[in-house]
């Protein structure tokens, strides 16, 4: 008898959701979620820099389940984690979340219908296993031990701090001080504003620009929808709303990447000062959304340029210097603060290393089924959301679909449900098309896509509803069956590959 029936890895936005939809669709049904950390909230309970914000609108990062009500549509971490705490006290999750201890395997018996999980306890190093009949893995997608930072030379000569984002020292004063961010990313344009309010100057330097667009933090119709329909009312229209506006915006880049390039050029340049030269610092080498598009609330980063607080610089780092860094042109650029805002290191199901039936799995030789299991890996399913788009629209949406599915398993007795293609030929791509710099350094440790459905990773909402919510579960290329523990207990066939 397994421990729980649900082992979910991770107590964050994509864990705590998937808790919800599991208890409220499958009462009946145990589970546990175990977290690393001892608090819950993931990416913003960790990272503590300046600032730290969403760029999404929570009325679509927000849960299905439970409306946004506060009147700032693009929040600060503060507000996020105290609204998905609520959601886990509310539906009484946080009594199921058991602190400091990580997933670090997991083996899968095909005889018992059951992994084996290893948990290491953060307190006394000691190792403790665990069964259960599934495993969800809401690990996220990146290391919390450490960021991403390049090897820059001479880094050593540099006589002030060096700090990254997601280590952020909670003592560091900055005011008054020269600070340096290199980076062009979401966390640079998020940092880059909030230092200059008390920084002497911020410069964010660059290598390759960005697309960023300004977005009210308000949503003036959505805070009037509220106040006009109630919270839940309110917030299910805005929230509909806003799914439409973000995928049109996604697909309008798509199929006119010229307009748009130039359209998000002009509105950069109404909010720099006359003659700053925007090409050279915000015309990206890409098109608008072949990676994610940064936004800035009310335009924050362009105000504090045009305030002359924060300046940007687009050139390469040649050597750090005891004063700051110089660049491949030679220019020189001083700093009292040096901060690497270059990313994540990508971390795949929460780096837990899992054995089917003895034979260790290589995440790279597995295709995403529906982009929530793995080919071959039974009973294993996993929440990777948006990269287009909210986060948690598509983890809904994958935690519906994963409840649905084990309402029709249980209809008819199957305890194994083990996504294989049906073509062991078909050709494979990459699971995310999307180029930001820390998941090309990591394709090659990811899952990968096939070249159609259900093997593909879609990053449409539309596509998503229709197959996640509408569709029927069953699938041809999704193996059902009982394992030989159940066989024992009820009589019937041993297998069915649903046609
Ligand atoms: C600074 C920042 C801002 C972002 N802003 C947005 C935004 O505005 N909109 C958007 O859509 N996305 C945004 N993202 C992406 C964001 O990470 C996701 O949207 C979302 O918060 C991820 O939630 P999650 O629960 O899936 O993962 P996480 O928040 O990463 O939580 C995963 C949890 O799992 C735990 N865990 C991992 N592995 C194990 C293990 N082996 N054992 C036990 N526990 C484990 C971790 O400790 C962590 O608590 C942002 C990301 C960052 C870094």
């Amino acid at each position: 008898m397994a421990s729980v029936d649900v082992l979910i890895v991770g107590a964050g936005i994509s864990g705590i959701g998937a808790a919800y939809y599991l208890q409220r669709e499958h009462p009946q049904r145990s589970y546990t979620i175990l977290e690393a950390r001892d608090a819950s909230g993931g990416t913003w309970d960790l990272f503590r820099y300046p600032g730290i914000r969403s760029d999404s609108d929570l009325h679509t990062f927000g849960y299905e389940f439970k409306p946004w009500r506060d009147e700032q549509a693009i929040a600060g971490a503060d507000k996020i984690l105290a609204y998905l705490r609520e959601a886990a006290t509310e539906h009484g999750i946080d009594s199921k979340i058991r602190f400091r201890m990580t997933v670090t395997g997991a083996t899968w018996s095909s005889a018992d219908a059951e992994w084996t999980v290893e948990v290491k306890h953060a307190d006394t190093g000691q190792a403790e296993t665990l069964t259960c009949n599934w495993l969800f893995c809401a690990g996220g997608y990146y290391r919390y031990d450490e960021g991403y930072t390049p090897r820059f030379e001479e880094q050593e000569r540099f006589h002030g701090p060096i700090v990254h984002p997601q280590q952020w020292p909670a003592d560091l004063d900055y005011a008054g001080q020269r600070v340096l961010v290199i980076g062009s990313g979401a966390t640079a344009v998020t940092l880059v504003p909030a230092l200059a309010e008390t920084a002497a100057h911020v410069t964010m330097l660059q290598r390759t620009p960005s697309y960023i667009m300004p977005l009210p933090s308000k949503d003036k119709l959505g805070n009037r929808l509220r106040a006009l329909l109630g919270d839940e009312r309110g917030y299910a229209v805005t929230r509909r709303k806003n799914i439409i506006q973000q995928q049109t915006i996604w697909r309008l880049c798509q199929k006119y990447p010229t307009a748009a390039r130039r359209l998000i050029r002009n509105i950069n340049a109404k909010m720099l000062p006359e003659g700053y030269p925007v090409d050279e610092h915000f015309n990206p080498p890409y098109n608008p959304w072949d990676q994610r598009l940064c936004a800035v609330p009310d335009g924050d980063l362009f105000k504090a340029i045009a305030g002359g607080r924060a300046s940007v610089v687009t050139d390469q780092i040649a050597a750090f210097t005891e004063k700051g860094v110089r660049l491949e042109s030679g220019r020189e650029l001083e700093a009292d603060i040096i901060v690497t805002a270059t990313g994540l290191n990508v971390q795949a199901m929460g780096g837990i290393s899992l054995t089917v039936d003895g034979e260790p799995v290589r995440l790279p030789d597995t295709i995403a089924y529906k982009g929530m299991m793995l080919s071959g890996v039974p009973n294993f399913a996993y929440a990777i959301g948006y990269t287009n788009s909210s986060w948690t629209l598509k983890v809904g949406l994958l935690c519906e679909h994963f409840c649905r599915l084990l309402g029709y398993m249980d209809a008819r007795g199957y305890d194994t449900a083990r996504p294989e293609p049906a073509d062991p030929a078909m050709p494979t791509r990459p699971l995310l098309n999307f180029g930001a710099g820390y998941i090309k350094r990591a394709l090659d440790q990811l899952p990968r896509q096939g070249d159609r459905a259900p093997w593909l990773t879609s990053m449409s909402y539309a596509g998503d509803v229709k197959l996640l919510r509408r569709l029927p579960v069953q699938d041809p290329e999704l193996r059902l069956s009982r394992s030989q523990a159940r066989e024992r207990a009820v009589a019937g066939p041993a297998a069915e590959v649903v046609a």
